[in-house]
């Protein structure tokens, strides 16, 4: 049997299970995400909604019009503010998981940077990752 992933948010007050591996960090340097996050970036894996269990707790939604006028709705803790993941209005199916709040640290691997165009000067991007400028090219 694999091993249950669970992560949650500062206080505790939220708490969800991953039923799959997570291995890929896609890591985002929009402004909207630096804000959202008080930091330079945000640390994400895409993961399919139903793989992800809340166990305690309801994530309070922010609806965010994203640089490319997309709508993605930003879940994060009422109580402790923690960001806990985001989720395209246009694919409710997929959420992006603030890797973060994982409690174990995995075998993750940072493979890909975007919106590196507005990234933080004080910021490293790893020249081995995958990089774009804005969105990453929609898969077909
Ligand atoms: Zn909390
Ligand atoms: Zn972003």
């Amino acid at each position: 049997m694999p091993e249950q992933i669970t992560g949650g948010c500062l206080c505790g007050k939220i708490r969800y299970t991953v039923s799959q591996p997570i291995q890929n960090i896609i890591a985002c340097h929009c402004t909207h995400c630096q804000k959202a996050s008080g930091s330079g970036a945000s640390y994400n894996a895409v993961v399919p909604s139903s793989a992800v269990t809340f166990t305690s707790g309801q994530p309070k939604c922010f609806e965010d019009t994203a640089q490319s006028g997309n709508i993605l709705k930003r879940y994060f803790c009422g109580d402790c503010g923690s960001p806990i993941y985001s989720q395209r209005a246009k694919t409710p199916e997929m959420i992006v998981l603030k890797i973060g709040t994982l409690d174990a640290p995995g075998e993750l691997k940072l493979v890909m940077n975007i919106w590196t165009n507005s990234a933080r000067p004080w910021m490293t991007i790893d020249p081995a990752t995958e990089r774009h400028p804005e969105n990453r090219p929609v898969k077909t």
